[in-house]
């Protein structure tokens, strides 16, 4: 069965586990232990380290290698408000909560929101106005988790670097499903493996040459003393592995491209009434968020799932959390609109065949949950 929740996680690629238990057999030793097999595992972790700065077009030492975005996010939040004790931080209104959430606990109350339109996207000039007044830090995601809304933020890193203010990037979204040039103009910029068929676990952080101040983790002196810790070198060999079996960078990314646009229609007209949410064309391939004309979104997702198909009501890291999505609501979606957004993210893997038996069934489930209704004499039925 297709799985439509990729965006949360997905499952280990062959080579990754291959690439893996290669590691974990042959350098499995402490890359800082002074014998020979250390200084091999040294060296294999550091070819990693370049083929990742090649891929983002960054110097070998910028790239710090960490246990996944969340604490690499954290880490440049916390950096930022170290540096800056009276500064303020702006802070895109779509941000993942690892960003969000680290933005209000180490700025407080000097967090100021840059505004998203309706199609989810920031308005470069908006945000130019607001580096004008000169935060601490700029955070502009490249591509959101919920709606896979793609963001200028080659745009908005030109104005910064102009007005001489440092950006941060959370690219995990983006890295591996676009190409990542030009990232290297975003003084941070954070990925994690997990999403694109790597382990969970690992991720990096770029750290300009020019910031050798920012410690993810004090300890020894590992990753250029940024974040000390024993290197975790089998996870990064299996992170570089999913990169480089990433087809999105192979130059179909038209097909994908296309593909997205066929299955966004087909979910459409499948269940009229369906609103699809963002911008349709500044969007990644592999996500498409829906609100339906009807029906709370758990009630979607649990008889989905039932019926095979594995998809989101929105952020994996918001479930549990009161309240209807932060995004949906920063771009105007009423709350109760918001309740009824599913989001479907697919694979790399994933093909129109299989968004076609994804709208079969989404057409299914809205079959069964207006036959529910009426058996209930109209009213919609309350699954707690
Ligand atoms: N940022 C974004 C945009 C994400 O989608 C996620 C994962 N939901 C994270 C950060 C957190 O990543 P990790 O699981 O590696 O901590």
């Amino acid at each position: 069965m297709p799985y439509f929740d990729a965006n949360a996680t997905t499952p280990l690629q062959p080579a990754v586990r291959e690439a893996m238990d290669e590691a974990l057999d042959e350098a499995w030793q402490n890359p800082s232990s002074p014998f020979r097999a250390g200084a091999r595992v040294r060296a294999r972790l550091e070819l990693a380290r370049e083929e990742l700065a090649e891929r983002l077009g960054v110097d070998p030492p910028e790239i710090v290698f960490t246990s996944g975005a969340t604490e690499s996010n954290n880490a440049v939040l916390r950096h930022a408000a170290e540096r800056s004790p009276d500064g303020w931080v702006a802070v895109s209104a779509v941000e993942h909560p690892s960003v969000l959430e680290a933005a209000r606990a180490y700025f407080g109350d000097r967090v100021r929101r840059i505004p998203v339109a309706g199609d989810g996207r920031v308005d470069p000039d908006a945000a130019d106005a607001i580096v004008a007044e000169g935060p601490a830090l700029v955070c502009l995601m490249a591509a959101n988790n919920e709606t896979g809304v793609l963001q200028p933020w080659r745009e908005v890193a030109h104005r910064c670097r102009a007005r001489g203010v440092p950006i941060h990037c959370d690219a995990v979204q983006w890295l591996g499903k676009l190409p990542a040039s030009g990232l290297a103009g975003c003084d941070y910029v954070v990925g994690s493996a997990h999403k694109i068929g790597g382990p969970k676990g690992v991720g990096f952080l770029r750290v300009p040459v020019s910031d050798p101040g920012l410690v993810v983790q004090y300890g020894g002196a590992q990753e250029s003393g940024h974040r000390g810790g024993t290197e975790n070198y089998p996870a990064v060999a299996g992170f570089l592995a999913a990169w480089r079996t990433c087809a999105g960078e192979r130059g179909d990314l038209g097909d994908r491209e296309r593909m997205r646009g066929d299955a966004a229609r087909l979910l459409e007209e499948t269940v009229p009434g369906t609103r699809l949410v963002g911008s349709r064309e500044a969007v990644l391939w592999n996500t498409i968020m829906v609100v339906p004309p009807r029906f709370a979104n758990h009630r979607w997702v649990s008889r989905l799932d039932r019926a095979g198909f594995q998809a989101s009501t929105g952020s994996a890291c918001a479930t549990g959390k009161e309240g209807p999505s932060h995004v949906l609501g920063a771009m105007g979606f009423e709350p109760e609109e918001a309740r009824r957004s599913i989001r479907f993210s697919g694979t790399h893997a994933t093909g129109i065949e299989h968004w076609r038996e994804l709208a079969a069934a989404y057409r299914s489930v809205w079959e069964a949950l207006r036959a529910e209704e009426s058996q209930n004499g109209g009213s919609e039925v309350i699954e707690v």
